[in-house]
């Protein structure tokens, strides 16, 4: 394409947007993609297993079945590389392996920390089980987390690859405590871990990490805990961030590097603005599953990170129409201009049959694409988007 690029519209609004999270996001921009708008695509992270994923792990876990870990192994790595070329089919800019070697959000780090034991499953909800670690020493840092994982798909994938990680207050609030006076000191160890992890994948290449506090949205006075560990997260990290950022250039890390915070289910009008001040570029948030009706918080005062926002349910086991779709998205604008703009499913998709769960993230794509193409045209007035007071 010729003619402008987003960097254009940015000017037009008269540069009230920061340089650094732009040039950070638009790494993740195609080099085919073609308009001149972009509006990243991406998901949160889990995605429905394929069942042979599950039979796998119970043969694996079964001692008296023939199958080894050279077998479980391979099986994880099809798992991998099948989900990622389906993210990859459906147009995202951003994949994921679909978290298909983790098998949860909170079980797959404590096995991997220092410090954590197992003394078996606790019911959670209905007749859900949940393995619930105990942290019975102080936690420590021994191998690596998610960098075989990370290397593993970012060979097999054509595009850039997003990196969740559960972030150290889920961590701390989903574990019971035997160890440390309180939860927000146990949190705080945790987040120096998950700094260390950060940067062993960044050295590996990764660009673009999402820290997951889903608990965050069921204890929203915490947001001041949640702060402190992003703070410890980001150390080090050139994080261009919200507040100007943070960096640290003796530990020479990339300035590239993409930090999203995912949080969902929650009021989140008890953590804004004050969220605005954590140390990341973007905020993955949770909306069209309540129906936008806490857009309206993120009005006042303005916007200033970027936004990833919700626009297909991962509740609803029905696909929802670009139609739809592209309306939703339409509502990020009046958040936030289009080169700020981050399209995902509302939370991960794991609980969803998988082909609705493909259908809604090729139809957020189509709908992204069209909404880019509106944009270009001037069909959509992105004059709603916020701009300062004293611009
Ligand atoms: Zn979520």
């Amino acid at each position: 394409m010729s003619g402008g690029s987003p960097r254009d519209s940015k000017n037009e609004r008269g540069g009230t947007t920061r340089e650094s999270p732009d040039d950070a996001r638009n790494q993740f921009r195609p080099e085919d993609h073609d308009n001149d708008h972009f509006i990243l695509t991406t998901i949160v992270g889990s995605y429905p297993k394929p069942k042979w994923v599950d039979r796998s792990r119970e043969l694996y876990e079964d001692p008296d079945a023939d199958f080894d870990e050279d077998a479980w192994e391979e099986a994880q790595n099809d798992a991998s590389r099948l989900i990622t070329k389906e993210h990859e089919r459906a147009g995202l800019d951003v994949v994921v392996d679909g978290e298909m070697r983790r098998n949860e959000m909170v079980e797959y780090f404590a096995h991997r920390i220092s410090g954590y034991e197992f003394n078996g499953p606790v019911k959670v909800w209905g007749h859900n089980y949940f393995d619930k670690p105990s942290v019975v020493t102080d936690v420590e840092y021994d191998e690596t987390w998610l960098v075989d994982e990370y290397e593993f798909t970012s060979e097999v994938a054509d595009r850039p690859v997003k990196v969740p990680i559960t972030g150290p207050y889920t961590l701390a609030s989903w574990s019971f405590n035997e160890a440390y006076d309180d939860e927000e000191s146990l949190a705080y160890d945790l987040a120096d871990l998950v700094n260390e992890e950060i940067k062993k994948l960044v050295e590996s290449g990764a660009r673009y990490i999402q820290i997951d506090e889903p608990a965050l949205a069921t204890t929203p006075d915490d947001h001041a805990i949640v702060g402190e560990c992003l703070e410890r997260i980001a150390d080090g990290i050139s994080v261009s961030g919200a507040n100007g950022g943070q960096s640290d250039e003796s530990d020479a890390v990339p300035e590239d590097v993409y930090l999203g915070l995912h949080v969902c289910y929650g009021d989140y009008s008890r953590i804004y603005p004050e969220m605005l001040d954590y140390p990341v570029d973007e905020f993955d948030l949770e909306l069209a599953n309540g129906d936008y009706e806490q857009l309206d918080v993120f009005r006042d005062p303005e916007f200033t990170a970027n936004l990833a926002l919700g626009v297909t349910d991962a509740h609803t086991a029905e696909v929802e129409s670009v139609e739809e779709i592209k309306e939703n998205i339409k509502k990020g604008l009046e958040i936030v201009p289009p080169e700020q703009l981050t399209v995902s499913p509302d939370c991960g998709l794991k609980l969803l049959p998988r082909e609705v769960a493909y259908g809604k993230m090729a139809n957020m794509v189509q709908a992204a694409r069209e909404v880019e193409a509106e944009l270009d045209s001037g069909e959509i007035d992105v004059r709603n988007a916020p701009v300062s007071a004293d611009d």
